[in-house]
């Protein structure tokens, strides 16, 4: 039975859902395993399908990560695109059984593609996305301790933000073509003994106040914050547009390495839901899936897909 599946993790082939997203303007990957004697058939005004062949890998797997990273130069770049092309050259072997697949964005919509050998098949529902870009601005705090001393709320530093950005452009924009770019990453100082947990309303009286009014959504790295029980070790407050995110994540919930920001991308969906005025917080049953009130991760699903952009 042939069948479709991902080159890469969170790379927009959502495989049990029969569905993946291509980039207007751009391409994704698949793999069709078992290929032998499968034709496919699509709308060939909005989709181009090319095999990707052996002499084809260096340039595809080039022109896919340039997409995804843009310039930026990261070890998570050079694994992501050894990952990718180890793929694709164990799949592009002449008379190997399964076709790597370069499926192109001509039109709009959500066109379908068949797999079909002899009178059965599979479909794939395939969603071009227009891009969308989003700017982010960060915040870590500084405030005083009890002798009255300048001191780091937050093991975070602006160091990191590129890590931070490489993640989440990862998570939503291989996931949904969403984009952030980094328009500030400083650190404030509030001239105030806060203690060492950041209750909600010291949040807002002194530290929202420290927004970057030009970003699209601003995120506080503070330490530790008084988050509500529902919540996933931080906020985002829709009539501000700002999150913050707790220094430790939420181990329970993610799986190792991913807590603290598997929290920061949990916060940046809500901004994405809130931004779709779509009704609600976000929040989801559907378990393994970011948002989820169960066990999360940095998977998107069809259904939160088309919660925080359209086709
Ligand atoms: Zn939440």
């Amino acid at each position: 039975m042939a069948s479709f599946v991902q080159f890469l993790q969170h790379s927009g082939v959502y495989a049990a859902q029969s569905f993946m997203i291509v980039p207007r303007g751009g391409f994704n990957l698949v793999c069709l395993r078992d290929s032998k004697d499968v034709r496919l058939s699509y709308d060939r005004d909005r989709l181009q399908i090319d095999d990707v062949r052996l002499e084809h890998v260096e340039r595809v797997a080039q022109e896919y990560i340039d997409a995804r990273f843009r310039t930026q130069r990261s070890q998570e770049r050079e694994d992501q695109s050894l990952r990718l092309r180890t793929a694709l050259y164990a799949t592009a072997r002449p008379e190997g059984p399964a076709r790597a697949l370069k499926i192109s964005a001509k039109g709009v919509g959500i066109p379908e593609l068949r797999a079909m050998r002899g009178s059965t098949g599979i479909k794939l529902e395939i969603a071009i996305l227009p891009r969308k870009d989003f700017t982010i601005a960060f915040k870590f705090l500084k405030h005083l301790d009890q002798s009255g001393k300048v001191i780091n709320a937050t093991k975070w530093t602006p160091d990191d933000v590129p890590w931070f950005l490489t993640k989440l452009n990862w998570t939503f924009g291989a996931q949904a073509n969403i984009f952030f770019t980094a328009v500030d990453a400083t650190w404030i100082t509030v001239q105030k003994a806060l203690g060492a947990k950041i209750s909600r309303d010291v949040f807002r009286s002194d530290i929202v106040p420290f927004k970057r009014r030009d970003a699209d959504l601003t995120c506080f790295l503070v330490g530790d914050y008084d988050a509500m029980d529902n919540e996933a070790a931080g906020e985002y407050l829709p009539d501000e547009q700002v999150c913050v995110v707790v220094d430790q994540g939420n181990p329970p919930v993610f799986d190792y390495g991913e807590a603290f920001i598997g929290v920061m991308a949990h916060e940046v969906g809500h901004f994405l839901h809130h931004k779709r005025n779509m009704p609600g917080s976000g929040h989801h049953d559907r378990s393994g899936v970011l948002l989820s009130s169960g066990m999360e991760s940095l998977s998107l699903d069809k259904q939160l897909v088309s919660n925080i952009t359209a086709w």
